[in-house]
């Protein structure tokens, strides 16, 4: 990149520098200029919206030192239209930029949203969402076949940037133009069919349309012509000579009125006469006149004024699906508008910025974007406005952390949030969509703010095992608990199909009691901190300690289970040994011989699963938080019955051990856990087919070529070590 920081001295015109955009840019131009798009109009929402943030800047700046609007007091946007040269003009008197700011912000640096939009463009999104991928200047080229930013900064000259696309731009110092004390002003000259954006009418429109609540002035500049009475003697000679000569036509216009009567020099009596001529003059005519919305009264607004104003506010392209107005009052004043959007945005939770979407003003002054101490971070997803009463209006970043004002602020809007998600979930439909884009944001909430957690659970929805496709509160699943019932029972896993499938589910199911299917990873954080709700203690079925209620029979049944399998129990436990902490008999099983369930505290297979799948995590934690497992073994299943009895009748049976370890291997699979050595696995199972189809083990034509691999036969003690190490 040229060096950008040099001055040419201004007496002699400098030279236009030329510069590349770079690539993803000029790709994304390129993009805007050739895709079939009719709905153009939305450049001038962007460039209104950029000269507001502009605005925003300097006012802000100004508020600590108020030596920075030295170079102009008014804060306006102003539209400026010619016809006759087709341009359109858009100036403010915003921060300005500087040459370097022109260069970087304006093709050579490119943002995230850049190729995220030409992603989403492919994908099928619609242009005019180009605002909230932070690139909306880029729109004017919808419109225009070359744009020219004139800017003037406090720390620089004014410059001029320019480009007709097509790969390249030039920078240039220019002289400051006469009443350009600071700011930007952008000419956009329009392609041969865009001329109707010179047009009153059509800018009037389009002002309304997407930027009335913009909070600053935006003034239509208007060349107009005027009648105006003259009564001027040599006006009205020269009108008489020019009467003359342009004959008949023009009479009616300017037929001349007697006004009256006077005497002239002569003593004559001479007709004083005044006329109408054309005159042309600049006419300004201020668009936006509606005070800020949050300031009226919310009786008065429609819903269609409240969109109005979320789109201006957020850049989005559709309505808000949730609103909030609300003022407090008493010890502290405030008042708040507070949206929830439709859709999360493409980077909710990939900024690391922390930034959220809440605009703080102070006695309508406008003072900060992504003020992060008004909201928590679960809650980034909401919009709006915040405006004090009591805060100063030269406030910091750094003192506002401090602020007691700011934490009771804090705290009421939270409260709003959680009336505002209330609201949104008496509406089936409605909550649906929320809690699609939003649920991950509830969940966080879970895990952060112990405040409002069982305010924050109300929220939570889920399949389970008796909601079919629809989702279940944890109110509604508590409403249909047992009788005998006294805890809520869930269970986590990857997909919704495989913890439905899963082992643990069956007897709880078959029992009559609903399970919770949690499947989003972060589910499993979310429940550590959810310990209960309503006062029932959630449990997981996966994990040990699974107590279901039971009848004298059924405890009857389970105690001489557990008696008749103590010596099978000792066994498996025996050949299993570091593998395992304990070997119990199974209260939850039905259909699967036995499974693996985790210990109270330790991760659950999912939670394993995930920590795995986090590639930089510190394998440290794997040793101790990995889950404690044990085994359960079914009292009612062949398999375990068949095995208990070989137990019973030769404690030393050779084949105990390899089944006892198929067994466990296949459990640990059908839990939700990754086998360590899978080939040995396979090996076992290999063998096992050939058991089963007669193969002769010795036949040397029939080994696999991993033979090595394989695990050992009983009774060949050297191998039986190597077999233990399974896990
Ligand atoms: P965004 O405004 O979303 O950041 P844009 O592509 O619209 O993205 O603008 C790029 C940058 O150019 C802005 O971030 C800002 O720094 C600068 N810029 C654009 N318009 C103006 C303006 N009118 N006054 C000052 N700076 C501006």
């Amino acid at each position: 990149m040229p060096e950008i920081t040099e001055n040419v001295p201004m007496e002699e015109e400098a030279e236009p520098e030329t510069f590349a955009f770079q690539a993803e840019i000029a790709q994304l131009m390129s993009l805007i200029i050739n895709t079939f798009y009719s709905n153009k109009e939305i450049f001038l929402r962007e460039l209104i919206s950029n000269s507001s943030d502009a605005l925003d800047k300097i006012r802000y700046e100004s508020l600590t030192d108020p030596s920075k609007l030295d170079s102009g007091k008014e804060f306006f946007i102003k539209i400026i239209t010619n016809a006759e040269e087709k341009t359109i003009t858009i100036q403010d008197s915003g921060i300005g930029m500087t040459k370097a700011h022109l260069i970087n912000n304006l093709g050579t640096i490119a943002k995230s949203g850049t190729k995220a939009f030409m992603e989403a463009l492919q994908a099928g999104a619609d242009i005019s969402m180009i605002g909230q991928f932070g690139v909306g200047f880029y729109s004017a080229y919808l419109v225009a076949e070359k744009v020219s930013v004139i800017s003037k900064h406090n720390d620089d000259e004014c410059y001029r940037w320019e480009s007709a696309a097509g790969g390249s731009f030039t920078v240039q110092p220019i002289p400051t133009p006469e009443d350009f004390g600071r700011g930007t002003q952008i000419v956009l000259t329009l392609k041969e069919d865009m001329v109707e954006y010179t047009e009153e009418k059509r800018i009037k429109d389009i002002v309304k349309k997407h930027s009335q609540f913009i909070g600053y002035p935006i003034k239509l500049q208007l060349e107009k012509e005027r009648e105006k009475e003259v009564s001027d003697d040599e006006e009205e000679e020269k009108e008489e000579e020019k009467e003359e000569k342009e004959g008949e036509e023009k009479k009616d216009e300017d037929t001349p009125e007697i006004e009256d009567v006077e005497d002239d020099e002569d003593g004559k009596k001479k007709e004083k006469k005044t006329k109408k001529i054309k005159e042309k003059y600049i006419d300004e005519e201020e668009l936006n006149k509606t005070k800020p919305i949050w300031t009226r009264n919310a009786d008065d607004i429609t819903s269609e004024e409240y969109g109005e104003f979320y789109k201006s506010l957020t850049n989005d392209w559709e309505e808000h699906l949730a609103v909030k107005h609300f003022s407090v009052e008493g010890q502290l004043e405030f008042r708040a508008l507070l949206f929830v959007p439709k859709r999360a945005p493409f980077d909710l939770f990939e900024n690391k910025k922390k930034k959220n979407n809440i605009k703080l003003y102070v006695r309508r002054v406008f003072i900060m974007d992504n003020c992060e101490d008004l909201i928590p971070e679960y809650l980034n997803f909401v919009k709006g406005v915040v405006d004090s009463e009591d805060l100063p209006l030269n406030i910091s970043r750094e003192t506002l952390q401090q602020s007691k004002i700011l934490k009771v602020i804090r705290k009421n809007i939270v409260k709003k949030c959680m009336e505002l998600i209330v609201e949104l979930s008496e509406d089936n439909d409605n909550y649906k969509k929320f809690y699609e884009q939003f649920s991950k944001n509830l969940k966080l909430g879970i895990h952060e703010d112990s405040q409002n957690r069982s305010k924050l659970a109300s929220f939570l929805r889920y399949h389970s095992s008796s909601s079919g496709d629809e989702l279940t509160s944890l109110k509604d699943y508590v409403s249909r608990m047992k009788e005998n019932q006294t805890q809520i029972y869930y269970i986590t896993g990857e997909t919704r199909d495989q913890v439905a499938n899963s082992a643990f589910v069956e007897r709880v199911k078959k029992r009559g009691f609903e399970v919770l299917y949690m499947v989003e990873p972060i589910d499993e954080y979310c429940v550590q901190q959810l310990k209960e709700f309503d006062g029932k203690t959630l449990v997981s079925v996966t994990k040990e300690g699974l107590e279901l209620p039971e009848d004298e029979e059924e405890k009857k049944k389970r105690e001489e289970a557990n008696a008749k399998l103590e010596n099978l129990c000792k066994v498996i436990k025996d050949i299993l040994d570091k593998k395992i902490e304990k070997v119990t008999v199974s209260n939850r099983l039905v259909s699967s011989p036995c499974c693996i369930v985790t210990s109270q505290y330790g991760w659950t297979a999912n939670m394993e699963r995930i920590m795995k799948a986090q590639a930089l995590r510190d394998t440290s934690t794997m040793g101790y938080m990995s889950a404690k497992k044990h085994l359960e073994v079914n009292p009612d299943h062949p398999i375990i019955e068949t095995l208990r009895k070989k137990v019973d009748a030769d404690k030393n049976d050779k084949s105990v051990k390899d089944f006892v370890m198929l067994l466990f291997e296949t459990a640990l699979l059908s839990s939700g856990f990754s086998l360590e050595d899978p080939q040995t696995h396979t090996g076992r199972i290999y063998r096992m087919i050939k058991l089963g189809l007669g193969i002769d083990e010795e036949d040397p034509t029939m080994e696999e070529p991993a033979t090595e691999e394989l695990p050992p036969l009983e009774g060949d003690e050297e191998d039986v070590s190597r077999m233990e190490e399974v896990d």
